[in-house]
């Protein structure tokens, strides 16, 4: 078992189902509170529809109609709630998705025929809904008791975005959800600012069952799609929940203020109108400072780790796979344009003294100081990098024979000129021998390297301190 799921099993992290949840979304507390709460909220909304029924059957009224007078739930509301809700709780616990899609489905259809009866003005329920007797007491007594055009489209949205959910479809089961939320919101609203139009005929009840099924339902998907996205515990879902908070709260209660004093002036409107665009382009300046402001920790963090990826940490040249990767580059350029680069072969002489002269860390400052050379006294189109231990690789382009053997031989003399405190004030100056070969008439790089080895190689073994070119390129007066 990898290591990490043994720890979080040593931690004991309570049931298997919040041990999954940790494991998996420990990172994103948003979308494990989500999905945590989705079988709680589901099971409560079927609590409820049950409550309702039961009420019916034992003729408790105040279960199914908790204010005297007031709105009622219907059997049909109640019936297709507790559908839509034994099937997130099927879905979560994955149970049967099978048996998730009937009860979608099956909700489908009693509300089309809902729909279809309040289109036509028909009777196609009334045989088949159980408790109609008690539903047609009540009409006849002129309490209201029906399940209304909002509500039922509230649920059909939901029961499809159930569907959806058990179909994987999850950025358009949340479509689904979140469109479900138009209709309670806007009869919330309408309580909220005593519009009797707005909430229409959905009770603050239903209203609330079908916000908190929406829920339920969106903390299916939540690990997913769009609402991960929002979610997120970084900048993008941070910008967006305090962005639709924001707008929601003050949107709501600058529309309130509107909406009173809109008898007085309907110019109102307009200044509404004025208000929101200028809100949105508020909000749209707020998310843009937002995300520059963690965009460009971001950005330095990718440079810092750019650099550790191409740099070598101790001279600050390039690290070798970085340096060959440049060569075979340049290597295919040159070939297309028919323009030889050189590659330089650097390496210190008796290094190994220095080491046991002055200990390692002295040598580590003598490879720094060569490295800082090369950085200072190349080109800006030369590359120089570390091919390893004390032994350096130099790319030079568009340069003659001539001007290759100039560079080398400069490079030399900075190298023997390095002032180190410490070595070169004791022991006398740092020496390098160099060996360069041109990428003219080669295929492939190992072919330079191994000539301007050679060429090292021979450098070392005429007394060290001196350049010396491949056997082809002319001879380097020193
Ligand atoms: P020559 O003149 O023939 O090149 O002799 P040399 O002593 O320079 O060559 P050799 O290759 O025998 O020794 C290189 C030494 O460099 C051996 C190794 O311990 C040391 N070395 C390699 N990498 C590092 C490093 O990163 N830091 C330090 N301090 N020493 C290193
Ligand atoms: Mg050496
Ligand atoms: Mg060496």
């Amino acid at each position: 078992m990898p290591q990490v799921l043994l720890r979080h099993k040593a931690e004991g992290s309570g049931s298997p189902l919040l041990y999954s949840f940790t494991h998996l979304y420990g990172r994103w507390p948003l979308v494990r509170a989500l999905r945590v709460i989705s079988v709680p909220v589901a099971l409560t909304c079927g609590l409820f529809s049950l409550l309702v029924l039961i009420g019916y059957g034992a003729g408790l009224e105040v279960l199914y109609r908790p204010v005297a007078h007031g709105p009622a739930t219907h059997p049909l509301t109640a019936i297709v709630v507790l559908m839509i809700s034994s099937g997130v709780v099927i879905n979560v616990l994955r149970l049967s998705p099978a048996i998730a899609k009937i009860l979608a489905l099956l909700s489908l259809l009693l509300i089309f025929l809902r729909l279809t009866e309040i289109a036509t003005g028909t009777d196609m329920l009334s045989g088949w809904i159980p408790f109609q007797h008690v539903v047609n007491h009540d009409i006849v007594l002129g309490k209201s008791n029906n399940t209304g055009a909002n509500t039922a489209i509230t649920l059909m949205l939901l029961a499809f975005a159930l569907l959806l959910s058990a179909m994987h479809t999850n950025v358009l089961a949340q479509l689904a959800a979140s469109l479900a939320g138009i209709l309670p919101m806007s009869a919330y609203t309408g309580y909220i600012y005593g519009i009797d139009a707005f909430h229409g005929a959905m009770s603050l009840v239903s209203a609330t069952l079908a916000l908190l099924l929406m829920l339920s339902i969106l903390g299916l998907t939540a690990h997913r799609g769009v609402l991960r996205a929002v979610l997120s515990p970084y900048i993008g879902g941070r910008i967006a929940r305090i962005q639709t908070s924001i707008s929601y709260a003050v949107l709501l209660l600058v529309g309130y203020m509107i909406y009173r004093s809109l008898a007085s002036s309907a110019s109102v409107i307009g200044a509404f109108i004025v208000l929101v665009i200028w809100f949105t382009t508020v909000l749209i300046c707020v998310s843009a400072v937002m995300q520059e402001k963690m965009d460009r920790k971001r950005r330095a963090a990718e440079r810092a780790l750019y650099m550790m990826a191409t740099r070598d940490q101790l001279t600050g040249v390039y690290n070798r796979k970085t340096i060959m990767e440049l060569a075979e580059s340049e290597l295919k350029r040159s070939q297309r344009s028919e323009r030889p680069f050189y590659i330089v072969m650097l390496d210190v002489d008796h290094f190994k003294r220095i080491n046991d002269q002055a200990g390692h860390v002295m040598g580590d400052t003598v490879l720094s100081y060569i490295g800082d050379l090369l950085g200072r006294c190349l080109r800006s189109s030369d590359k120089a990098g570390r091919y390893g231990g004390e032994e350096f690789i130099i790319m030079l382009t568009e340069v003659s024979d001539e001007g290759a053997a100039r560079a080398c031989l400069k490079l030399l003399n900075q190298v023997r000129s390095l002032d180190i405190p410490g070595w070169t004030d004791r022991k006398g100056p740092v020496t390098a021998s160099i060996g360069y070969a041109s990428s003219a008439g080669k295929q492939r790089l190992i072919d330079i390297i191994e000539a301007a080895d050679a060429a090292l190689y021979e450098a070392k073994g005429l007394g060290r301190d001196r350049v010396e070119a491949e056997a082809s390129l002319p001879t380097v007066e020193q």
